[in-house]
């Protein structure tokens, strides 16, 4: 197994030429101790024909011997950690990205080795977050084609009544919307697994935002007959991106709303101590049962898949990254028809 190794290590031709290059480099040192020494004898007897210095040779001959083979090992060492890193590189290139160097065998070269590893681990998060990214992405979208497609197939049919076309056409254009929908928060997953600092931070009266959001989601909650109490929404100051809190809010209010039944209530409180701002959205809905709760921050989970037409599972994973850039955190208190509170903890 060990001599195969070696034999394949040998086999590659960038290793074949850097182990020719080293042992060239071994090669010079010995020529060049002996030739010097051969030239200095060739001086001495020029000048002076009688005068063969043998103790110097026979001194300096065995030293120059000495450094070639020390020379020889030290580079023989070298080549070895040269050629792992060679052959670690050369399996990246092929696509390889589950290749790591056993540092502790490294050398000299053990942090270029650490460096190589953490390159490598990069590329693999890389490689499946765009695969995951893909099969989540194919996934979703589906589902709306496969309806659109469908209910278009429908309408094709000679014999449909106004009635009938009117409801596939609302059914097609609902579906639609929810293809953009989801083609906007996949964007914005994306722009937030990239972002790393909070961007156009300014401060701002984030109480008055709660309040202008309420009233911007209040056809929904109208519709719906919900009482929405803002009483203990109070001015309070906090630097940070308006945009991105914006759609904290609004995914956190579009939440309580949909998952409310009508004639439900829902109150809204903004709060502060002195290190933070706390922001707190009370349901008295079906809440979260103790299995989904544990899963309902993650990409596109609805613990309920026939709500797949009221969202797409993807509003508390936007809400948690955005939580998360701005160095806070989210907590859910929440049970089976007991109602949810979804609590927002801002460091100011
Ligand atoms: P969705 O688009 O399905 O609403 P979210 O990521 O916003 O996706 O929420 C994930 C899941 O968490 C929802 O499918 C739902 O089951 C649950 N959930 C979120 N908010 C509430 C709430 N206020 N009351 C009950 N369930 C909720």
């Amino acid at each position: 197994m060990r001599e195969k190794k070696r034999r394949l290590k040998k086999s590659n031709p960038t290793n074949k030429k850097i182990f020719f290059l080293l042992m060239l480099q071994s090669a010079i040192v010995v020529v060049a101790a002996l030739g010097s020494l051969f030239v200095s004898e060739l001086l001495v007897m020029h000048f002076d024909a009688a005068y063969v210095d043998l103790t110097f040779l026979a001194i300096v001959i065995p030293i120059a011997v000495v450094i070639g083979v020390i020379n020889y090992f030290i580079t023989k060492l070298i080549y070895r950690y040269v050629s792992l890193l060679a052959e670690g590189i050369g399996k990246v290139a092929q696509g390889d990205f589950s290749v790591r160097l056993d540092y502790r065998r490294g050398g000299p070269l053990a942090e270029v080795f650490g460096n190589f590893n953490k390159m490598c681990a990069e590329l693999s998060n890389v490689e499946i977050l765009k695969n995951e990214f893909l099969n989540d992405y194919a996934h979703e979208l589906r589902t709306p084609i496969t309806s659109i497609n469908g209910f278009a197939r429908l309408l094709l049919e000679s014999d449909v009544t106004e009635e009938e076309r009117r409801v596939y056409l609302e059914l097609i254009a609902d579906e639609s919307k929810r293809l953009a929908e989801l083609s906007n928060s996949t964007m914005m997953m994306a722009r937030l697994d990239s972002q790393t600092i909070v961007p156009d931070k300014k401060e701002y009266n984030l109480g008055e935002q709660l309040r202008r959001s309420v009233i911007l989601l209040s056809v929904d909650w109208g519709k719906k007959g919900l009482n929405v109490d803002g009483s203990e929404i109070k001015d309070v100051f906090y630097q940070g991106s308006e945009a991105l809190m914006q759609e904290v809010w609004c995914n956190l209010l579009s939440n309580a709303i949909k998952y409310t039944p009508k004639g439900g209530e829902i109150r809204v409180r903004v709060d502060e101590d002195a290190e933070n701002v706390i922001v707190s959205v009370a349901d008295t809905g079906e809440g979260i049962g103790e299995n989904a709760l544990r899963h309902i921050f993650e990409k596109y989970y609805q613990s309920d898949k026939s709500h797949a037409a009221k969202g797409l599972g993807l509003g508390l994973a936007i809400v948690d990254k955005i939580v998360k850039l701005c160095n806070g955190k989210i907590e859910v208190e929440s049970a089976p028809n007991e109602g949810s509170v979804f609590t927002v903890i801002l460091p100011k």
